[in-house]
């Protein structure tokens, strides 16, 4: 019999995706399951960025863009983050658009990564970044950030985790599933690490205009980053289009040749009228980007308030869309309750177990609801909540 490769072997499929999946099984016409488990958000994207796809396809964008990107939407990325951080990006050394964060993060890793070099992963941590070393050969080393400590990084910790083999750090500011917003000081001293050490920094920067509270500061714009930063970035979140699967990475030329060669023979480039419509998307007005913190505020505080009513106190979020609550009052771990929630209650969420190692317990008393869902969606699940109080 033909066998997968051990790469392949090593990892489990995505559990957030299988929720989803699990999600529409246990759905029946009378009651859909409300699915808050994979963060994709399920309202329209800005009318101006779907006319602008629509248009492109109707004037014939059908063709391979250019590997790296299509000229005007690199420009407009680089504009974007000259007018919101004052970076300067170069668009035609230092800029690659990719399918999606997810293509940017794996491609940047193999154009980075030898086999066996270390990389230092935050946990909790989105559950790419596992599969995504074991692809690249790169070993991961765990850095929990503990949830009874605010998420708070301890600089021993994490310097304790470098070796001689180290040779990048996977960060994530604002953070999915903790929604931390790692602080200035804290990226400072990240920055440090990073220069001591000679590591190479891999951003994933996909929710840095949903902030509560203190705004979002790219690593790569902190003196002595650009030079060792590959940013990782998509339209997916910011424009509500996860589907479309464009995404980009900055980093420094030297190894944007690298991760152009990687991203060239992976998937060749990103769909072509979408890249015309993300460099729409870019331009919108400041008042587009300002106003997604709001959105996502009533939001998150409709949906906490409800967990702390029904006894699943929640880690509140400083950024991102997601909130982690305690399940332990309801079911001995993480497993036992999001199946009971899905199979008795028709609420698809995500087991806390599946952002940390495998072994490591800390996420078994933790769920994750994603909460990037119209209001209406939103107030079904509050509803369905109520039931886990007679548990
Ligand atoms: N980032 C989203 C999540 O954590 C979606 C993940 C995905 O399915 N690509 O739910």
């Amino acid at each position: 019999m033909p066998r997968i490769s051990r790469k392949a072997e090593s990892f489990s499929e995505s559990v957030i995706r299988e929720m989803t999946r699990l999600a529409a099984l246990h759905s029946t016409p009378e009651r859909p399951v409300v699915n808050l488990a994979q963060g994709f958000p399920d309202f329209p994207a800005p009318a101006e960025v779907k006319e602008a796809a629509v248009r492109a396809i109707r004037d014939d964008v059908n063709q391979y863009a250019i590997t790296w990107g299509a000229k005007g939407f690199r420009d407009a990325i680089a504009g974007k983050l000259d007018r919101h951080y004052g970076w300067r990006v170069d668009p035609e050394t230092e800029l690659t658009v990719t399918c999606g964060a997810t293509e940017g993060m794996i491609a940047s890793l193999m154009a980075v990564i030898d086999p066996g070099d270390e990389v230092v992963v935050f946990e909790p941590f989105y559950e790419n970044y596992g599969p995504d070393a074991v692809l690249s050969g790169a070993v991961p080393s765990y850095v929990t950030l503990e949830p009874g400590d605010g998420f708070a990084l301890d600089p021993e910790r994490l310097e304790a985790a470098v070796t001689p083999r180290t040779r990048g750090i996977v960060v994530n500011s604002p953070n999915n599933p903790t929604g931390k917003v790692f602080t200035r000081a804290e990226l400072e001293v990240i920055r440090d690490l990073c220069v001591r050490h000679d590591l190479v920094a891999f951003t994933d920067d996909i929710y840095e205009h949903i902030t509560y509270g203190a705004a979002h500061v790219p690593l790569a714009t902190l003196e002595g980053m650009a030079e060792r930063t590959c940013a990782i970035n998509a339209l997916s979140k910011t424009f509500s289009v996860t589907g479309w699967r464009v995404g980009w990475v900055v980093a420094p030329a030297a190894l944007t040749a690298g991760i152009r060669k990687v991203h060239d023979f992976l998937t060749v480039g990103a769909a072509a009228p979408l890249q015309a419509a993300g460099a729409v998307a870019c331009g919108l007005g400041d008042d587009y980007f300002a106003g997604l913190a709001a959105f996502y505020q009533v939001r998150r505080d409709l949906l906490c308030d409800a967990l702390e009513g029904v006894g699943l106190p929640p880690i509140v979020p400083d950024g991102a869309y997601y909130a982690m609550a305690d399940c332990s009052a309801f079911a001995p771990d993480d497993l036992a309750f999001t199946k009971r929630l899905i199979t008795e209650v028709g609420l698809a969420v995500v087991p806390g177990s599946s952002f940390f190692h495998a072994g490591d317990q800390r996420g078994s008393q933790l769920v994750r609801f994603a909460f990037c869902k119209q209001l209406p969606t939103l107030e079904r699940a509050v509803e369905r909540l109520q039931a886990v109080r007679t548990w």
